[in-house]
């Protein structure tokens, strides 16, 4: 492990000097502020804190802090919003953070490439408020999306809502601006759609958890807005018949929807709690959110008509079609909200990200009842059904003194069986910190002594976000 330099007065002098004095920040509430993410600070084993947070303004400005950092051998943990779920953005070792959210700006909007080209702090949701405006679409929808930036998507491959039809954030990117740790600025890809030239360095900096390069341009694809868009809410009396209809939608209806989200009887007691307000069927076992969406009225509620009948023969309570704003807004408060009422309600939980393959989701979770019943837990569950990406959330009671060693062993447990279904250990939430420990669980040696030699091929001084994903 490199041994870093201490920021000392002279450190701060030359940053002023780098990015203007207004651009440096040390004092010490906002240093605490920028060194966490939405992982509870309850879950490390000490506070970590930068020495100095900077703004970059302009790539040139990331260049020159990169350059500096690295003939001086200071750690750089580039940031986002700070809404990670892996402690990514979180100073292992001090140092300089970089947060990006003063670069902000929509750089151009294409109409004829059909791109759109960012800087990594703009929110996510104001890149689709844009495209939206022409009747475009950019598709990556994490549930966070009105707070996280694209460049902390970019750099955890952020999933979402749509996946199934639209893939994860790395789908919807074509090139990339990055700094290098040496300061050195490249491109990666373009606004072209093909490109076989080299090897794919846009897709291996998209999900490197800022461990690679800075990002400090985005292109990113847009496609046609349909015209029309269908929730169907469906509850189920049984979680299992839930979760076994999942697959059905695209195997045997032959229909691939925009996103088909689950969430369990807890985790919408919960949201329902948090947000003082409930969905119908509140008691069920689960709901499944099923959206689809077109141009064409008729052929879309063809559509949802069979979808409908379809969960109705296998079990559903009722279905209820959501076409328009007011209830579509509801519900997907509530699916997107769940994450957070969790955090306000508990604080000694583990938030899993398990992805399994699609058929194997109702082995997943009957095994959740399995370790949950062996430690004495209790669990929330919800995610992204039809992409297999389920957010288990082990909880324990607030008074449960030996909840962290509950906890560990369900965890352990759970990636057990998780490796057995052929899944991993995040689908979209990151290794960061917060897993590193488990990730030999799920790649072998080679693997990571692949990861490890593309890292010192990048960042040979180990000074761009130390301490993560392998480290
Ligand atoms: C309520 C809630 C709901 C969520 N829902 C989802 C969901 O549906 N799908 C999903 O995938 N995630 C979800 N997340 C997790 C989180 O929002 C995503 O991981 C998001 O992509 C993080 O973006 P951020 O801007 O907050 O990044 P940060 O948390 O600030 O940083 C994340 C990582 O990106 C790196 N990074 C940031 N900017 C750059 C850059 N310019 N260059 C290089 N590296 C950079 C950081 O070093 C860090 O490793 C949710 C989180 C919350 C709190």
């Amino acid at each position: 492990m490199t041994a870093f330099m201490p920021v000392t007065d002279k450190v701060i002098e030359d940053l002023c000097a780098i990015v203007g004095p207004h651009n440096v920040s040390v004092d010490e509430e906002k240093r605490l502020a920028y060194s966490r993410d939405e992982v509870g600070v309850q879950f490390w084993d000490r506070q970590y804190c930068a020495d100095v947070v900077v703004f970059p303004e302009s790539t040139e400005h990331v260049s020159r802090i990169m350059a500096y950092a690295n003939d001086k051998v200071i750690p750089v943990t580039p940031r986002g919003a700070g809404t990670g779920l892996s402690g990514g953005a979180v100073p292992a070792f001090g140092g300089i953070i970089m947060s990006f959210e003063k670069m902000n700006r929509i750089l151009e909007l294409d109409l004829e490439n059909l791109t759109v080209t960012v800087e990594p702090g703009v929110v996510t949701s104001e890149i689709q408020s844009v495209a939206m405006k022409h009747s475009l679409q950019y598709a990556g929808d994490p549930c966070s999306g009105d707070a996280s930036f694209i460049g902390g998507n970019v750099a955890e491959n952020a999933g979402g809502n749509k996946v199934i039809k639209y893939g994860t954030t790395g789908a919807n990117v074509l090139g990339l601006e990055v700094v290098l740790p040496s300061g050195e600025i490249t491109w990666f890809g373009g606004k072209r759609r093909k490109d076989v030239t080299g090897l794919d360095l846009v897709h291996l900096m998209v999900g490197s958890e800022g461990t690679l390069g800075v990002v400090t341009k985005i292109i990113l694809k847009l496609v046609p807005l349909q015209e029309r868009i269908v929730d169907l809410l469906v509850p189920f009396e049984k979680v299992e018949d839930a979760i076994s209809f999942v697959p059905k939608v695209i195997t045997e209806a032959k229909i691939v929807p925009v996103a088909l989200e689950f969430m369990d009887r807890r985790a919408l007691k919960i949201v329902s709690r948090y947000l003082g307000s409930s969905l119908p069927f509140d008691d069920a076992g689960a709901h499944l959110i099923i959206q689809l969406e077109g141009n064409d009225p008729e052929v879309l509620a063809d559509e949802y008509e069979k979808v409908g009948d379809m969960c109705l023969e296998s079990g559903a309570l009722e279905v209820f079609v959501a076409d328009n704003r007011n209830f579509r807004e509801k519900l997907w408060k509530a699916r997107k909200g769940i994450a957070e009422a969790v955090m306000a309600f508990y604080t000694k939980y583990a938030k899993e990200d398990i992805s399994v393959p699609i058929k194997e989701v109702p082995a997943l979770i009957k095994a959740v009842d399995e370790v949950c019943r062996k430690w004495d837990l209790e669990a929330a569950n919800y995610g992204h059904a039809g992409d297999g990406n389920v957010h288990i959330n082990l909880l324990a009671g607030e008074d449960r003194v030996d909840w962290h060693e509950a906890i560990e062993g369900a965890r352990i447990d759970l990636y057990e069986v998780t490796k057995k279904l052929g899944g991993t250990l995040s689908g979209e939430h990151g290794i960061g910190l917060k897993r590193k420990k488990y990730i030999g669980m799920f790649l072998d040696e080679a693997q990571i002594r692949l990861i490890k030699g593309i890292k010192q091929v990048f960042d040979p001084k180990g000074i761009l976000n130390p301490g993560k994903l392998v480290e």
